[in-house]
Order: structure tokens, then sequence, then C-alpha cells
């Protein structure tokens, strides 16, 4: 039969108190005597749950802490097999009967579970079990402890939340900050040579008129520049807000292409540049904003162009990919782009300086390109040699 020792959540009455460290009148118990209930006091008034375990995993005893939370009686459970409690999600049931496991061969196991509690209340707990070994070397009980942790979770999650969302604060700043010195820095050169020029036409309306004649050039070429960076970074605040919704219709891509390509003809030709394009495919037709296509194309095109040296080549195939996807490769003989640089590419206002190569633009051309791909479902890759050349592939889902 089970015997209960007294366990007091109250001062005892007056009458049943010995102050302490006075024996009592009589026969007083010694400390020696007294042990067992000290050790049953500590181990039901702990603010743990704990629990004793048999060698074979039933539940010989549970503290009150853990009674209080569990809401059960505890005759309902002891004898049970620990890993059946009712405690346990489902989860916690195989973890717990993994820890047993590992604890039969000697492990002290300790590890975070759930404690599903009296009317579903969930406690997260710090978990152990612990082998208590007898003389002989056999384990004659576990000590299973669990210790609420939930409050300290939560206090960490908010922590890390709070620390996320100033790290993100601090991140957009950072981003909006080196936005804004990018504008300032793209509009500054410009303007000042636009109001320089002005300036010095104004001051002696004597120049020669060649002279005249070559800083309104200028000038014209700055205000053109300047309208164009303005259209590209109204453009990107536009796709980037999500107010743009694409005009799909269903278009053969080798007709952009021809487009495309009829677009960019003059600016190649300056250059005595080979431009062509495979014209060997048969029809691929596909779903397509067809502006924004061309304009990426037009601006692949542009680049191709600018960065090949004259008498070089261009040129634009379409292949069939796995999966019904469809790639447009546009490739040239270009200077070729460092492997470093690559993974920076597309960021907005990202040139890449290269001696001998001072090639004006606004760095915005692949930020929109990309983005205007990536509406499409789709997206662009580079493959580049320093001296050989470029490859922009853009690579398209087809409808089905
Ligand atoms: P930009 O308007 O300045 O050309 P882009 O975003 O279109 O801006 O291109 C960014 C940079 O990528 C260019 O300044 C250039 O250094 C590099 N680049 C783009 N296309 C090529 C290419 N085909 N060959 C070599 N470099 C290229």
């Amino acid at each position: 039969m089970r015997t209960r020792l007294t366990v007091y959540n109250d001062p005892p009455p007056a009458e049943n108190r010995s102050p302490i460290g006075e024996p009592q009148s009589g026969s007083a118990p010694t400390a020696e005597q007294q042990l067992p209930q000290w050790y049953h006091a500590i181990f039901h008034h702990s603010f743990q749950f704990a629990f004793i375990v048999s060698p074979e995993g039933r539940l010989l005893e549970m503290n009150q802490t853990a009674v209080k939370f569990a809401g059960i009686r505890v005759q309902d459970v002891l004898g049970k097999f620990f890993m059946d409690m009712p405690w346990w999600s489902a989860s916690g049931k195989n973890s717990v009967e993994a820890a047993l496991f590992r604890a039969s061969g000697g492990e002290f196991i300790r590890y975070t579970t759930e404690f599903i509690g009296f009317e579903g209340a969930i406690a997260t707990v710090d978990f152990s079990i612990k082998p208590v070994f007898s003389e002989m070397g056999e384990i004659t009980f576990f000590v299973a402890e669990g210790r609420d942790i939930t409050a300290l979770k939560k206090a960490e999650f908010e922590r890390d939340r709070e620390k996320q969302s100033a790290d993100n604060w601090q991140k957009l700043n950072e981003l909006k900050n080196d936005f804004l010195s990018s504008v300032s820095h793209e509009l500054r050169t410009p303007l000042a040579s636009i109001i320089g020029f002005a300036q010095t036409l104004l001051r002696d309306l004597s120049v020669p008129q060649a002279t005249a004649q070559k800083f309104l050039t200028i000038i014209l070429q700055d205000g053109q520049r300047l309208s164009r960076l303005v259209e590209d970074l109204l453009d990107l605040s536009r796709i980037e807000s999500g107010h743009i919704e694409l005009q799909r219709t269903k278009i053969n891509i080798a007709e952009i292409v021809e487009y495309a390509i009829h677009l960019s003809s003059p600016n190649a030709a300056a250059k005595h540049i080979h431009l062509c394009w495979d014209t060997s495919q048969d029809p691929v037709f596909l779903y397509l904003d067809r502006d924004r296509i061309t304009q990426v194309l037009v601006n692949l095109l542009d680049n191709a162009i600018k960065f090949t040296p004259e008498q070089g080549a261009v040129s634009v195939t379409i292949a069939h990919l796995p999966d019904g996807y469809v790639m447009i490769v546009v490739a040239d003989t270009g200077i070729g782009i460092p492997a470093e640089e690559l993974p920076r590419l597309f960021e907005k206002f990202y040139r890449i300086r290269q001696k001998g190569h001072e090639v004006r633009g606004t760095g915005l051309g692949l930020a929109i390109a990309r983005q205007c791909v990536e509406l499409h479902g789709g997206k662009i890759d580079i493959e580049s040699t320093v001296g050989s050349g470029s490859k922009f592939m853009i690579i398209l889902p087809s409808p089905e």
C-alpha cells in the first residue's frame, strides 16, 4: 500500500511546530529522521514539474506542481507508461519515448518540449531525464524534471522580434539613404554641366558659333540624360510599388525580337557592329506584355552594342528549354564583365567602372529589365568572360 506523508501548503498548526534548531520536548525527531519528510516537501513544492519513472518507463510518482498543471488525478496515471501521459502532444510523446530509450543507455537527456495542461494550457518546458543507478550499477529509476520556460521563451521571442524590426528599420533607412545619395549624384553631374555651359554662353554672347554649338549640344545631351534618368526612376518606382499591370497578349516571340533589332540597328550600324538573329526556329507563342518585353530586349541590345568594340557582333537566339520554358539569349563579343561584378549587376545605379570603357548610362536599365522579366514569372541569367563577351539569358515560362 502507498503511504503518503502530510505535506503542508500553509504553516502547520502552532502546536505541531517546533522552533528551528530547538529540540522538541519529549522524543524530538533527529534531522536524519526528518529527511524523508524534507525530501518529500522539496519534491512536491518545487516550482519544477518532477516525476519518478520506473526502468520499464512507468510513472511511479509525480509532484503536486505537475498534478496541478496537468489537471489530473494522480491515481488515474500512476503505474501507466510515462509516454502515454495525457500532457504529451503527438511529437512530445515521440520525443519522450526516444529520450527514455537513450536514458536507458545511461545518458542524461535534456531537451525542450511542450506540456499540454488543464483546459489546453500549453507550457514550453526545459525537460530532462536522468537515470539513477543502484550500487550494482543497474538503473533503479529515472528522475524526470521539467521547468516551465514559457514566459522566458515569450520574452526571448519578443526581444528577437523587436531586434528584427529595429534591424529592418535600419536597413530600410540605409537603403533609402543610399538611394537618395545615388539619385542626387546622378542628377548633380548633368545639372552642373547644363548650368555651367548655359552660364558661359550667357556671359559671353560673342563666342564663336562652332563653340556655341558644341556647348548647346552638351546641354541638349545632358538634358536628355536627365530626362532618361527621371523616366527610368518613375518606371522603376511604378514597377516596384506594384502599380503596373501587364497587358499580356499572345505574341510570336520572333516578332518582338525583330522589332527590338529594328530599333537598335542604327546604334549598331554607327559602330559597324554585326547585328543578327536566328530565324531558323518554329514560331514560339507566349502571353507577354509586348511593350515591356520589347523594352527589356532593347535595353539588353543597347548594352551589348555599347560594350562591344567596333566590328564586333551581337546576336539574339531563341531556344526551348525543358518544362515548357523559353529562353531568349542576347550575346555579344564585347568587353565582358568580371565575375566578381555579376552578383551586383542588377542593383539600381550599379555600373562597372572599367578603364578605357567610360560609357554613359543611368545604371537602372538592368534593374528595370529584371523587374519586368520577374513580373512575367521569368528570370534573367548572365554568363560573361572578360575580353570575350557576355550572354544575357531571359527565361520565360510558356502559358501551359
Ligand atoms: P546602364 O544604363 O549604365 O547601361 P545597366 O543597368 O543597363 O545600366 O547596366 C549596368 C552595368 O552593367 C553597365 O554600366 C555595364 O558596366 C554593365 N553591362 C551591362 N551590359 C553589359 C554588356 N553586355 N557587356 C559588358 N558590360 C555590361
